[in-house]
């Protein structure tokens, strides 16, 4: 997914594949063959957050572009599920997903790494299709599919030629319901995840910082772990827990369907209702998450011989839409963009371009999240600059804004080029599936993304003014040194 888009902070940041996702997110099977980067981490790098924004304003854009095109239709099947379509009839393609409304986030202690072991099991067996025969089937049909697991939720996507459209309804909503993996899978598959651990955790000293992070920024909340698990867990895992979180979790009422493409609802519906109407309803544990601690430990660091430049991590705790004080977070969406938004922006001008103590700097926030979210900034100090230095600098520019405020230009310029540094993407059919799919997974209301460009029009320079100083004033703060 998000392939195709530009990096929000292009000016800033050098070449990169792809665009990395902030939150732990793993893509586990097919990479090459999808298409599909995968942020080497389950950590992301940088610049992603923007990828979020970037994600809803290409939606807007097709909106604008497409105006042709049908609008999106929603409904419920009977037994809970939430169904989506987004027509587009200009390719005689079709993206399917299912979102389950579960993720690191409904992991108990001692279980961590369950949600992603078991989106890598989905793949290995059912009542009707034996180990691997899901993706080829897709494979025959040609199309390609894959999963991806994060804190929030976990999804499954097949980008099919239209006509296979039944045959992907058939076999997903099947593994709704009949999962059935024999134990020697299972064994076998722990090996890949635990090789998936070492390649993309254990070996990645910025994934192993960025871990120590969150370990101290959500210390006591489901946030605090990797998604992949702590090793010792996974290696503990049985097969009975993964069948155990599968029972508990995989149901139509905690589930979201993405059909989009050259489609019509009707016909959606006429498959839903066949395939997955008739799957029964399940009660869905209610979660129960602990407070987030208050940050005690407010710097970590890092030195391992393989990395080749310091870097410099700083990392708030912060509202997100579905959190208190969420009325932060569009401004916050804004605050993000005039910090760290490119050659224009604030920390740009400050710490690379005057004090020339940076000579890289991003700023990221994603406002979408189950729980609470985090504001960060990521910076490459110039040769000679520490890091104590830097980080007084970036501390300095935000605690400027929160004293001085924004002007109605800046605010303006920021608004701008949230819109002016989408490209439109190749690969839309799957982005929009995935903006649609992810709002209704965070519990967002349907008109959410619709909304989206209206809740950034509206935010004002006062609004800038209080978000900065939430973070000025933000105790939940920690900050990582990379170093060799
Ligand atoms: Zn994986």
């Amino acid at each position: 997914m998000r392939i195709g888009l530009k990096n929000h902070n292009q000016g800033v940041i050098p070449a990169q594949a792809g665009i990395h996702n902030h939150r732990p997110i793993s893509y586990c099977k097919n990479l090459e063959a999808s298409g599909i980067w995968i942020p080497a981490g389950v950590y992301p790098g940088f610049g992603a957050g923007m990828t979020k924004v970037c994600l809803l304003l290409l939606c807007l854009l097709w909106h604008f572009s497409a105006h042709a095109e049908e609008a999106y239709q929603t409904f419920n099947l009977k037994n809970g599920l939430e169904v989506i379509v987004i027509p587009n009839h200009r390719i005689p393609a079709v993206t399917h997903m299912i979102w389950y409304k579960t993720g690191a986030i409904n992991e108990k202690p001692g279980k961590t790494g369950i949600a992603h072991y078991l989106e890598h099991l989905m793949f290995k067996g059912t009542g009707l299709t034996k180990a691997g025969e899901f993706s080829s089937a897709i494979a025959r049909n040609g199309g390609h599919d894959n999963a991806f697991t994060t804190y929030d939720y976990t999804a499954y996507f097949q980008v099919i030629p239209k006509e296979s459209l039944e045959k992907v309804m058939t076999l997903e909503s099947d593994r709704m319901v009949n999962l059935k993996v024999p134990e020697n899978e299972a064994v076998n598959e722990k090996q890949v995840v635990l090789e998936e651990r070492r390649s993309r955790l254990e070996n990645n000293p910025k994934a192993r910082l960025l871990a120590d992070i969150r370990a101290e920024l959500y210390k006591g909340y489901p946030y605090a772990n990797t998604v992949i698990g702590v090793k010792s867990d996974i290696e503990n895992l049985s097969l009975n827990d993964v069948m155990n979180f599968y029972h508990a979790y995989y149901a139509p009422n905690n589930a979201i369907l993405v059909v989009s493409g050259d489609v019509t609802p009707e016909e959606v519906r006429n498959l839903a209702e066949k395939y997955y109407a008739n799957i029964p309803a399940r009660d869905i544990p209610k979660p129960v998450w602990p407070e987030a601690q208050p940050v005690q430990k407010h710097l970590v660091t890092l030195h391992d011989k393989t990395v080749k430049q310091n870097e410099l991590f700083v990392y708030f705790r912060a509202p997100s839409v579905n959190s208190k004080d969420k009325e932060m977070a569009f401004p916050l969406l804004l605050l993000s963009e005039i910090l760290g938004g490119g050659p224009t922006s604030r920390l740009y001008q400050d710490l690379i371009t005057t004090k020339k103590q940076a000579v890289e700097i991003n700023s990221y926030y994603s406002e979408i999240a189950l729980g609470t979210s985090e504001f960060a900034i990521q910076a490459i100090p110039a040769a000679g600059a520490d890091f104590k230095t830097l980080e007084n600098s970036i501390d300095g520019e935000i605690a400027a804004i929160a004293k001085g405020g924004v002007t109605a230009e800046e605010l303006a310029r920021a608004k701008n080029l949230l819109e002016s540094e989408v490209i439109y993407s190749h690969d839309s059919l799957r982005s929009l599936a995935f903006i649609y799919g992810e709002a209704a997974a965070s519990n967002l209301p349907a008109d959410y993304v619709a909304k989206w460009p209206g809740n950034i029009e509206a935010v004002t320079p006062a609004e800038i003014t209080a978000a900065a100083k939430y973070l000025a004033e933000d105790k939940n703060k920690v900050t990582g040194y990379l170093a060799p």
